[in-house]
């Protein structure tokens, strides 16, 4: 029987994947078997050179997807660099925190250009290029606060709100074309983003006494969720937001 979470022959693209969550997926699906665009605006060397060493191809793909104006290119160079386009994970993301009442119309549009616009016109161009080829898998990387409202990071919560309808949306659309649209809701991730977070006594304990797993995760433990969701054994899940939080949704 072949094994259906094989992604032999399959080129992934990954936005933001030099480090954190985005680089434990990278290097989850080279594991899995496929070869890997790397999209961002720092150059993912580490992650390349780790995925190679795993026998794949990996391509770096530079843009800053602070706006829209890279994303038809991002696209048009993953399928000259690789061949194609058969996943898309729209990893990269950015937070600022302020009290509501000072929140800026900058903080504002800076979140939503990078979390949510620019997560739109990917999933456009990337499945543009996936009808034609027989369809493809989109991942969109959701958070916690795609359930929940948070404190002091209202564009971040309006972002990651967002992605949870604009994932139902395109499964919607697109199921019938043979891309999967889904997405994966990290928990509390040590990485670069929750830095602020782990660094606060108060928080930190707070957080950890929330969380059944009794841990912060692993970039590498959203590496399942994601070979699952890029994979023929999820050809009949759509529209699926997977949390993958050590339990804090359940409390
Ligand atoms: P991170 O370590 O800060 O990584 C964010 C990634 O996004 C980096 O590669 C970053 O590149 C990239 N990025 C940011 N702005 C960009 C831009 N304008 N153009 C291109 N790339 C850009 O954070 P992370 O925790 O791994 O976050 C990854 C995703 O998971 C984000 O969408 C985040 O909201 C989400 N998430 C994280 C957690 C968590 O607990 N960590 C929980 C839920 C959801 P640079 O290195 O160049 O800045």
């Amino acid at each position: 029987m072949t094994n259906p979470f094989d992604l032999t022959g399959r080129v992934a693209a990954i936005t933001g994947a030099n480090t954190g969550i985005g680089q434990g997926i990278a290097l989850a699906l080279a594991a899995a078997g496929a070869d890997v665009a790397l999209i961002g605006r720092t150059p993912a060397e580490e992650t390349a050179d780790k995925a190679r060493a795993l026998g794949r191809r990996a391509e770096i793909v530079s843009a800053d997807l602070s706006s829209i104006e890279p994303v038809g290119r991002v696209v048009d160079e993953v399928v000259d660099k690789l061949g194609g386009i058969h996943i898309l994970v729209n990893n990269a993301g950015i937070i600022r925190r302020a009290d509501a009442l000072d929140f800026s119309e900058a903080d504002w549009d800076a979140v939503i250009d990078t979390n949510l616009k620019s997560v739109f016109f990917l999933c456009q161009a990337a499945a543009r290029v996936m009808v034609g080829n027989g369809g493809g898998k989109i991942i969109n990387i959701a958070s916690m606060l795609t359930f929940q409202g948070g404190i002091r990071v209202p564009s971040y919560t309006a972002s990651k709100s967002g992605i949870g309808g604009l994932t139902k949306l395109l499964a919607n659309e697109w199921a019938a074309r043979g891309i999967n649209v889904n997405a994966i809701a990290p928990g509390y991730i040590a990485t670069n983003n929750t830095a602020a977070l782990q660094a606060d006594e108060t928080r930190n304990r707070q957080i950890m006494e929330r969380i059944p797993a009794a841990r912060w995760g692993d970039p590498a433990d959203l590496g399942g969720a994601a070979v699952f969701l890029a994979s023929s054994a999820a050809d009949y899940v759509q529209g699926h937001i997977l949390a993958v939080d050590g339990g804090w949704l359940a409390r």
